[in-house]
């Protein structure tokens, strides 16, 4: 078994969409980034890649590089787990939590866990996305970003 810790923070800007775990989430701001910006699929790459010693995100998709301008990144975290995949491992779970203080996810958890578990080819039940608030401090709690914190295990027996 290998554990890999993963987190990102976007800051919230006005004119862009807000997306998270593929999800575009109606609200006033969106995520700030070279990508789509989709934090959650990004704290969960993090883990994976680090799970396997794989470096990270930023190695493995060069926020410099044009082909990631505007990138889906449910393409990304595919593409990473299929990196996960040929170096011999399969994903155990992926449990996370999204700190964010608006808008309410709670409507959309399902529909990003499924998007992510689909993409990752696992199960559903492999998959686990919490929200919650910062109670109105810190940068989430002003509204200034979302921040997502993954933890990824990994199993090496096929
Ligand atoms: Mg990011």
């Amino acid at each position: 078994m290998r554990i890999g810790i993963g987190y990102d923070l976007h800051r919230l800007v006005e004119g862009r969409p807000l997306i998270l775990g593929g999800v575009r989430i109606p609200f006033e701001k969106g995520l700030d980034g070279h990508s789509d910006a989709d934090a959650l699929a990004h704290a969960v790459i993090d883990a994976l890649l680090g799970a396997a010693g794989l470096g990270n995100i930023g190695r493995m998709f060069p926020d410099n590089d044009p082909q990631f301008k505007d990138a889906d990144s449910l393409g990304l975290l595919e593409q990473a787990a299929r990196a996960v995949g040929e170096k011999g491992y399969s994903v155990v779970n992926v449990d996370t939590n999204v700190i964010a203080q608006a808008p309410k996810l709670n409507s959309y958890l399902d529909q990003m866990r499924d998007n992510l578990a689909a993409r990752l080819r696992v199960s559903p039940w492999q998959v686990s996305i919490k929200a919650k608030t910062n109670e109105s401090v810190g940068p989430e709690g002003r509204g200034e970003a979302i921040s997502v914190q993954a933890v990824a295990l990994l199993d090496t027996a096929r």
